[in-house]
């Protein structure tokens, strides 16, 4: 089921404080109806605090939370239609798949309790081992257990903090993908908090990059990566190349860099620098994927109008599907740049090259931040 435009969880001026600690700055976030929405960030950015607000498990210092409509700031835990699922499942020992699932639904006194244990667990494909105890079953069909009893409940929303973070990571792969697919079937809005960045990019429709108890960026996995607006946000994601430049002149739509005797073209569009007027120091950004690299005697074979900047290699290492090089700048920086092991051969350590790419692929920070 698509995500609709209605929200299903709104968050207006949230913050939370602890004594003289702001754990979450005052945050306004719409998370549409039946989307899947991953708050994606470093150990302690604020991203479980943010989840305990809209559970009701902690209460914002200032700020409203809706669900759907409905203004749940003052409700406790269990009157809001949300359901959790944490690293740790604590499933009931002494009772069978079944009535661990099933359990919730009883005490609520529900009608056809057994049609809808035995659907939830055909969605998470379960429906065979339904009479086995919690331990005889592997960590990850534990761990759909724990979310077939959060699902079956039909909350509005769906709250996961890391709840994959207990398993090996071929088995977390795997139910990134299962989860992604229930999500969909189901339809339940699904908030997910996690540190692992591929995660996050393999299950959400929307991922709020958290930093230091704020939202850095919102948005698209793809537009997250392709145009990210801060040095976190680009290192977060994957790797980014920043390459410090400054503003010779803008042109119309583009924008030509100094970097040390080179020039870098970068779109206007592009561009996330508060002033990127001749003289502004910015970050021109390049992913070490979108770099090729030639022999520094076929310089002159470079297509024109593509961005060019020379280097020697400083470490080349071989992981199978590509090489990943070291490369120094005469400019006083090293850049990553990663080769599909495409061709034979390669460039060993001491090669003088130029790195090359399209200039659309450069996109462009303030200068004045940390690139740590
Ligand atoms: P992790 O991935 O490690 O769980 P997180 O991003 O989820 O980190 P939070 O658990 O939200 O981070 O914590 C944010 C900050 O607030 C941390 O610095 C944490 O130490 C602090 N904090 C959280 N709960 C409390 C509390 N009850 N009292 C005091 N400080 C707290």
């Amino acid at each position: 089921m698509a995500a609709s435009t209605k929200a299903g969880v709104t968050l207006t001026g949230v913050s939370k404080t602890f004594g003289d600690f702001t754990a979450v700055h005052p945050l306004d976030l719409t998370i549409p109806q039946g989307s899947f929405f991953a708050l994606l960030g470093a150990s302690g950015c604020g991203k479980t605090t943010t989840l305990r607000m809209i559970a009701g498990l902690e209460r914002p210092t200032t700020g409203r939370v809706l669900l759907g409509e409905q203004d749940v700031t003052a409700l406790p835990p269990h009157k809001r239609h949300v359901n959790t699922v944490f690293q740790s499942y604590a499933l009931f020992p002494h009772l069978d798949v079944f009535d661990n699932v099933g359990f919730g639904l009883r005490r609520r006194g529900v009608r056809s309790v057994k049609k809808q244990v035995e659907e939830v667990l055909e969605l998470v494909e379960l429906g065979h081992l339904a009479r086995r105890k919690p331990n005889q079953l592997s960590g990850g069909q534990q761990q759909r257990v724990a979310l077939a009893r959060a699902v079956v409940n039909r909350p509005e929303v769906l709250l996961l903090d890391e709840p994959l973070g207990a398993l090996d990571l071929k088995l977390r792969r795997q139910m990134q993908l299962e989860l992604k697919h229930i999500q969909t079937e189901v339809g339940i809005t699904f908030v997910h908090v996690t540190h692992d960045q591929e995660e996050a990019m393999t299950m959400a429709d929307t991922i709020a990059v958290m930093n230091g108890g704020r939202v850095e960026q919102l948005g698209a996995p793809a537009e997250l990566y392709e145009n990210p607006k801060t040095a976190f946000v680009a290192n977060f994601l994957g790797q980014s190349n920043l390459i410090a430049a400054e503003v010779a002149w803008r042109s119309g739509e583009e924008l030509l860099l100094q970097v040390g005797d080179a020039k870098l073209t970068l779109p206007a569009s592009r561009t996330h620098a508060a002033a990127a007027n001749p003289g502004a120091k910015v970050l021109a950004g390049i992913r070490p994927e979108k770099i090729a690299m030639v022999g520094r005697a076929d310089a002159a074979r470079v297509p024109q109008g593509r961005n060019m900047l020379p280097g020697t290699v400083v470490d080349a290492s071989f992981t199978g599907v590509s090489t990943q090089y070291v490369v120094s700048s005469p400019y006083g920086q090293e850049l990553a740049v990663f080769a599909q092991n495409v061709e034979r051969g390669g460039f060993a350590p001491g090669a003088e090259v130029v790195l090359h790419w399209d200039p659309q692929h450069t996109f462009g920070l303030d200068g004045r931040q940390d690139i740590d």
